[in-house]
């Protein structure tokens, strides 16, 4: 059979459907859709992802098998319309549109109009009875023609259109009269030749083709492709080219265009939402040109469209049992739907419409848990400003509430000066008269974004939400001059550098800088808040609550102190994966026996210095166990080496050479000094991630081990006799041998026996291991022997296995992910063939030796869904991860299960 490449959609002649996203792309699958349940939707066709690829393995050229292929989809587009293209009478005009499987928003390109030239222009202008809309059309044409296909920059289109303006005295488009639009096109077409040596192309199959390629080739621009990665979008896909009849939002007063959710996408509110402008067509609303008007408005000036858009997007919401984001065009009193896809939303919007879907009936827990991605539960954990702080602060300047949070920073200009400054370790506001998707890695830089114009369906609306960014858009008060770098608000000039705070929650812009606040669900965590008063609370424990009752794996959290042991509690946690007992080490009244510990040059001495610390750790442990209420609680003995708790050698060095130096001489004092600068030098490593750490440390310093391990043990028997439920859990990092854990565990085994001796009590406890250096996981039968549970690190299992410091690699990493040679980070997202592979392998040698081993993770990635995704598959028992991810950890694992579950039932239906 002949492979089929292009896709035709319109009346009775249906050939796809929304589930065929991977060929027709979001866009194209929801034309056909809409189509087939009979929306109006012009009608047109989709040429297929496949021939993205295709386009760009031929060296960027359609092959003319498809080419023909296009032209039969382009005569039946004719035929059922009754317009030919290129017809001087009767003109059919099309448009050209992107549409990969994963929205793109604004990274890939568009072009309106084709099909214009100088005779068609004169067809349409008789047909419409319009001229001056049909020249409207063919300026649109030239600049978007131009910027799209022939890559001349849009600035210059746009100077022209701003000088001609300015000459006619022309404040808004809407006001351009037919001679002066005359005049732009003239001014446009020579710009064209003057910039690529050709004429505009005057041949409507030529202006189709090209137009067609350069959407294609808009596949690889350079933002699409970084869009790409931060969205974890494979570059296979392709995107698909949607070619439809073009339906006119600018014929005149009773035309318009807009766009729309069925749901508030802020707030989750239900309520028609959007904007729509008349007498314009699409770009002008989404590029933010000209402030739309709210949808609202419409129920006034048409009442009887709105009631159409209103129940056709009803039917739309239910139809995909989920919000949507739709585009539409009001030809003269005519509706017409141009596109629908599931809306993106704030992770606030996104749990109030998944908890209310399902109280409306209109889908179940699971579904409802799938719609919200496990990140976006960050956002609802965003700081606001304090109430009482941002009543001293003056509101500058009002704009739109695009995306939700509090952010401070200072004013900075483009995406380049929010990128350096931020590198220079400052806090910037990106502030610019609208962004572009050009400007993405400003905005990714910066705490927040506020433009001048736009409204929430720009640019910087839609991206601030998706990067959980506060944004406030459309800020009118604001009189900015880009260039020299300052804008005005009100009285007040502001300049690079000054200091501004926004509220994407209220769209306002206020004067300095001020602190924020923990967020409303943060605010009920610390019980400063009743649940009952937070709405968005009761949504958020709902939906996680549904997430338990089906998700697998355990979440426990990383966490050292009882306060934060407390949060994470309050977000789910069902134990500890890892106290790590060093950071306990590093608070103030510690330090001076930790020194004296390590000073200390016989093993008495350093007892006696062990003796000191050891109360402070049983008062530790004891009110984290207690904080823990019964729950596991997983301790790790001493990791980092020992000169991580002394000074540097270098500031040493300063030190006692100034002291030398001084009047006073204090002999003494440079005596002390002078030891612990020996000290410092025997301590010394050239790579202390791979030298005398973990349980190296362990086994050639025991005593300190007996001290940690005499301190679990005498907080867990005063517990006990106490009547409160404990259950600990040692780990012991950085074991390779079996040999060393059999040591450590020793040691613990004898202290543990000693101390319930002591207390007269029995006391239920394991000890396991870090699985974090390649050794352990190749020889995991061999630990698993000794081990009673397994806990992946997998921090320094991926420093070792790729041999890449976790510390030393920021820098090439960075060029290494800004250029594409590595896709992900491994030290944030585990690397699966590689890191994973390794962890399988370890899973299943320990069980080998162990059936009912225990294992969990604890590294960094027990946080991240797509390593929670990983390690639910390899058949992981939990994963830790710190407090404030456990909300997101709890939905990953309950998605993958949920995943796993429906793949399961596909194969037996
Ligand atoms: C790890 O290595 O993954 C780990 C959790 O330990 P740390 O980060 O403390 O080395
Ligand atoms: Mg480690």
């Amino acid at each position: 059979m002949i492979k089929k490449y292009v896709y035709f959609f319109g009346a009775g002649q249906v050939e796809g459907n929304k589930d065929m996203k991977d060929i027709l792309g979001g866009k194209g699958a929801n034309l056909a859709e809409m189509a087939g349940i009979g929306l109006p939707v012009p009608p047109g066709f989709t040429i297929s992802t496949d021939v993205c690829n295709i386009f760009a393995r031929a060296g960027n050229q359609i092959p003319l098998y498809i080419e023909e292929e296009i032209l039969g989809n382009l005569k039946r587009l004719e035929d059922l319309t009754g317009q030919h293209f290129g017809d001087a009478e009767n003109p059919l005009l099309v448009s050209v549109r992107s549409g990969a499987k994963f929205s793109m928003p604004g990274m890939m390109d568009t072009v309106l109009n084709l099909g214009l030239n100088d005779y068609t222009l004169k067809g349409l202008a008789r047909k419409s009875k319009n001229r001056r809309f049909a020249l409207d059309c063919y300026r649109r044409l030239i600049q978007m023609f131009g910027d799209v296909v022939l890559e001349i920059p849009k600035k210059k289109f746009a100077e022209i259109l701003r000088a001609r303006k300015q000459a006619n005295k022309i404040s808004h488009d809407n006001q351009i009269t037919e001679k002066v639009m005359g005049e732009i096109i003239s001014g446009y077409k020579s710009l064209v030749k003057k910039e690529t040596g050709r004429e505009f192309p005057q041949n409507v199959l030529t202006q189709l083709m090209l137009a067609i390629s350069a959407v294609f080739k808009s596949w690889n621009n350079p933002r699409a492709v970084t869009y790409r990665r931060l969205n974890y979008i494979p570059d296979y896909l392709g995107t698909a080219v949607s070619v439809q009849q073009m339906v006119f939002g600018n014929i005149g007063k009773n035309s318009a265009t807009g766009v729309g959710f069925t749901r508030n996408p802020a707030s989750g509110e239900k309520e028609l939402y959007g904007e729509y402008l008349f007498n314009a067509q699409g770009e002008d609303v989404v590029a933010g040109v000209r402030t739309p008007s709210p949808l609202k408005n419409l129920e006034k000036e048409m009442p009887e469209i709105y009631k159409e858009l209103k129940e056709t997007t009803n039917r739309l919401e239910k139809h995909y049992r989920d919000v949507q984001d739709f585009e539409f065009t009001i030809q003269e009193g005519h509706l017409f739907m141009l596109q629908t896809r599931n809306g993106k939303r704030t992770g606030h919007a996104a749990v109030k419409i998944a908890v209310d879907l399902v109280e409306e009936g209109l889908i179940g827990k699971e579904d409802a848990l799938l719609k919200v991605e496990p990140q976006a539960l960050n956002q609802l954990l965003h700081p606001v400003f304090d109430a009482k702080e941002k009543e001293k602060h003056e509101v500058l300047a009002r704009g739109l509430a695009a995306s939700p949070g509090a952010a401070a920073g200072q004013v900075v200009f483009t995406a380049e000066d929010a990128v350096s400054w931020k590198r220079g370790g400052k806090k910037v506001i990106l502030v610019r008269g609208e962004t572009s998707p050009d400007d993405i890695h400003g905005m990714s830089a910066s705490q927040g974004i506020l433009t001048a114009t736009g409204g929430m369906t720009s640019h910087a609306a839609v991206v601030g939400r998706q990067m959980g960014k506060p944004a406030v858009v459309g800020c009118g008060d604001l009189r900015l001059n880009e260039e020299k770098k300052f804008f005005h608000a009100g009285e007040k000039k502001f300049n690079e550098g000054d200091w501004i705070s926004i509220d994407g929650s209220s769209g306002e812009v206020l004067f300095g800088e001020i602190e924020t606040r923990p967020s409303e669900i943060m605010q009920v965590i610390r019980g400063e808040r009743k649940p009952e008063e937070s709405k968005i609370y009761q949504d958020f424990t709902k939906l996680l609550f549904w997430a338990d009752q089906i998700k697998r794996l355990k979440i426990r959290a990383n966490t050292d102190t009882p306060a934060d042991a407390k949060v994470a509690l309050a977000f789910g946690a069902e134990g500890i994966g890892l106290a790590r007992t060093e950071h306990m080490f590093f608070e103030k009244n510690r330090l001076p026996f930790i020194k004296e510990m390590i000073l200390s040059e016989t093993e008495k001495e350093r007892r006696k210095a062990l003796a000191k610390l050891l109360p402070f750790q049983k008062k530790d442990f004891y009110e984290l166990f207690k904080e823990m209420k019964g729950h596991p609680v997983t301790i790790r003995t001493i990791d980092p080496p020992l000169h991580e708790f002394l000074p540097r050698k270098e500031d040493l060095m300063v030190e006692i050479a100034v002291l030398r130096a001084s009047k006073s001489r204090n002999k003494q004092k440079i005596k002390e000094l002078e030891k612990l600068l020996e000290r410092v030098k025997a301590l010394s490593e050239f790579n202390p991630m791979l030298g005398h750490r973990g349980c190296r440390l362990g086994i050639s310093y025991p005593e300190i081990i007996e001290m940690q391990a005499a301190a679990i043990f005498e907080a867990v028997c005063q517990m006990a006799r106490e009547r409160e439920k404990v259950y600990p859990e040692i780990m012991i990092p950085l074991v390779g041998t079996k040999e060393e854990l059999s040591n450590q565990k020793a040691i613990i085994n004898r202290v543990a026996e000693e101390v319930m001796e002591k207390y007269k009590v029995k006391i239920e406890y394991s000890v396991g291991t870090m699985i974090e250096v390649p050794r352990a996981a190749i020889t995991a039968d061999e630990i698993a022997q000794e081990a009673e549970f397994f806990s992946f690190g997998t921090n320094d299992l991926t420093q070792t296995i790729y041999g890449l410091s976790r510390d030393d690699g920021a820098g090439f990493l960075a060029y290494y992910l800004a250029n594409g040679i590595w896709k992900n980070n491994p030290f944030e997202t585990i690397d699966i063939n590689g890191v994973g592979i390794i962890m399988k392998m370890a899973v299943e040698k320990g069980r080998k030796s162990r059936p009912n081993l225990k294992i969990g993770i604890c590294g960094v990635h027990g946080g991240e869904p797509r390593s929670i995704e990983f390690c639910h598959k390899i058949g992981l028992d939990y994963v830790s991860c710190s407090a404030y991810q456990v909300p997101v950890a709890r939905l990953a694992a309950a998605q993958v299960t949920i995943r796993e579950k429906s793949k399961k039932e596909d194969i037996s239906d």
